[in-house]
Parts: C-alpha cells; sequence; structure tokens
C-alpha cells in the first residue's frame, strides 16, 4: 500500500470550543436528534454548530449500505421511530434555523426507502417553523417501490440534494450499491415533477479521480439540470476506509469553481473544506436575494 499524502496546512481546523457549539450540541442531544456532522466527523462542525447550523440525520444511525468513504455503521437499522419528525422540527423551531439540511441514512429495508419519514419531516419543519427553508439530501431509492421519490417531491422542500459522490469510474470501490446514472436522473426527474425546486448534487475530490473525470460529471448534471453543486476534499475517517489519494489544492477548487459556473449552475461551493451542508443557508439565501 502506498503511504497517505501528509495533510496540507489548509485542511486544518479549529477544535470545537465555542458558546453557540454547546447550545446547539445540547439542544440537539434533548431532541435525541443524530447529525451528519458527528457522524462523519466533519471538519467544520465547530464552524457550523457555533452558527446554530447542524445537518440533522434521521431514520437511525445504521445505514444498509457501505460506502468505502463513510463512517456510518453498515448493518440492519432499526424499526422507524414516529416520533422523530416531531422532534426534528423542535429543534429547528429551537435553534430557529433559516435554513435547514435534513439527511438519512440508506434503509434499503423499507418498502419506500423512508420516503414516507421524509415527507412527514418537511412536513412537520414546515408546520412549527413555516419561514424556514428545507434542504433534503436523500438517498438513491434504488430499490425503492416506484412512487418513493414522488412522496418527497410532493412534501415540498425547497432543495432537493443527492450527492453523486464521485466520478462514475469509481463507483465499485467508493459506492458501491448505488449507480451513477439512477442518481443522475434521480434528480433529473425531481426536476420534471416540480420544476420550481432548486436540485442539488456534489463530489469529493482526491479519492483517485482526474480533472477530465470532474469536468464530466459538471457535464453530466448540467444535462441532468441540477442547479447548485459542491466539490469537497475527502479526507480519510479512519485508516480502514478509502485512502486519500491526493490533497487537491485551493487553486485546483477554484479553478474547478470558475468551470462550473461557466457550466451555468447557479450556485457553485468548490473548496478544500466544502461538504454537501457547508454554508448551505448563507448561499441559498444570497440566491433568492439576488
Ligand atoms: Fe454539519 Fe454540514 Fe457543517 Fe459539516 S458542513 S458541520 S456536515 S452542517
Ligand atoms: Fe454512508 Fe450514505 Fe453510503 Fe450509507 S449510503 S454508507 S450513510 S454515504
Amino acid at each position: 500500500d502506498q503511504p497517505q499524502p501528509k495533510k496540507p496546512s489548509w485542511i486544518r481546523v479549529k477544535a470545537p470550543t465555542s458558546q453557540g457549539y454547546k447550545e446547539t450540541r445540547d439542544i440537539l442531544r434533548e431532541n435525541r436528534l443524530s447529525t451528519v456532522c458527528e457522524e462523519a466527523g466533519c471538519p467544520n462542525v465547530g464552524e457550523c454548530w457555533s452558527q446554530g447550523h447542524a445537518t440533522m440525520m434521521i431514520m437511525g444511525e445504521i445505514c444498509t449500505r457501505g460506502c468505502s468513504f463513510c463512517n456510518v455503521q453498515t448493518g440492519k437499522p432499526n424499526a422507524l421511530d414516529v416520533f422523530e419528525p416531531g422532534r426534528v422540527a423542535h429543534a429547528v423551531q429551537t435553534l430557529g434555523l433559516n435554513h435547514v439540511v435534513i439527511t438519512s441514512v440508506d434503509r434499503d429495508d423499507l418498502d419506500d426507502g423512508g420516503a414516507e419519514h421524509f415527507a412527514q419531516t418537511i412536513r412537520a419543519i414546515r408546520h412549527r417553523s413555516p419561514s424556514s427553508t428545507i434542504e433534503v439530501l436523500t438517498p438513491d431509492f434504488l430499490k425503492s417501490k416506484p412512487g418513493a421519490l414522488e412522496k418527497v417531491v410532493e412534501a415540498r422542500p425547497d432543495v432537493f440534494n443527492h450527492n453523486l459522490e464521485t466520478v462514475p469510474g469509481l463507483y465499485p470501490t467508493v459506492r458501491p450499491g448505488a449507480r451513477y446514472f439512477h442518481s443522475l436522473r434521480l434528480l433529473q426527474r425531481v426536476k420534471e415533477l416540480d420544476p420550481a425546486m432548486f436540485t442539488k448534487s456534489g463530489i469529493m475530490v482526491g479519492l483517485g479521480e482526474d480533472r477530465q473525470g470532474v469536468l464530466q460529471v459538471m457535464d453530466d448534471m448540467r444535462a441532468a439540470d441540477i442547479d447548485f453543486m459542491t466539490i469537497g476534499q475527502y479526507l480519510q475517517p479512519t485508516p480502514k476506509h478509502h485512502r486519500v489519494d491526493r490533497f487537491v489544492t485551493p487553486e485546483e477548487f477554484a479553478s474547478y469553481e470558475k468551470a462550473a459556473f461557466g457550466k451555468g449552475f447557479l450556485m457553485v461551493s468548490a473548496t478544500p473544506l466544502t461538504r454537501s451542508s457547508y454554508h448551505a443557508g448563507d448561499d441559498f439565501a444570497r440566491l433568492r436575494e439576488a
């Protein structure tokens, strides 16, 4: 095995210590909510939580898939908690979020992949916080019965996000169990069902892809009418996970951002620490004001 490349200075982040961080953590704990911020060991947790931004992860902490970059446990998930949508809505209201991102583990064990649970969560948040904008970051519903995606779209989130994660050539090692063109088609279908809904997707770089591959993903995304794109550096959560092939430089990220805007995305975030939900609310608010 080749040694891992050394973490460059632009990846280092401060430890979370602020009062705002602690308040967010307490509200999440009180409502017994999981977050992808913690599950994924996100490097931005200090910054995001100090501002009350957290990405809540619904439907449990055990996933039916096992992507090689992801730190979430794989196995047989627990039954859905019918009270969870209410607790999420309560936390969103208590945190006073203008924009909330809701994601989940993959639930291939459920007929609808958890679509109805997503829809209930969206409706519960709308009911308690009618002015908050809602972004969902969903699984691919690859093994769900027909109609699952429609259920989520009918609940009218403001942004429908589903990550392609990487270039198609790396799917067998990075995202086994998923299909690149299925994921693209899912997002295209969202736009067909509701042309007013914003669609969003993202990839990680530093997994072994090349620049041409990234530019091709951008073209594929635009062909599927995807509005927003995120690109961030892959970081290995533990030594058992997919290795970091290389650290993409801030200059390369800037060049990806320029290329993506050139291809017509309405919003692009491409920096080493960009994550799917990083500054999602600020970016979305700016777009709505424009
Ligand atoms: Fe959480 Fe997203 Fe912020 Fe990371 S970038 S801490 S996952 S809200
Ligand atoms: Fe992680 Fe999502 Fe893959 Fe499950 S489907 S292993 S939560 S990235």
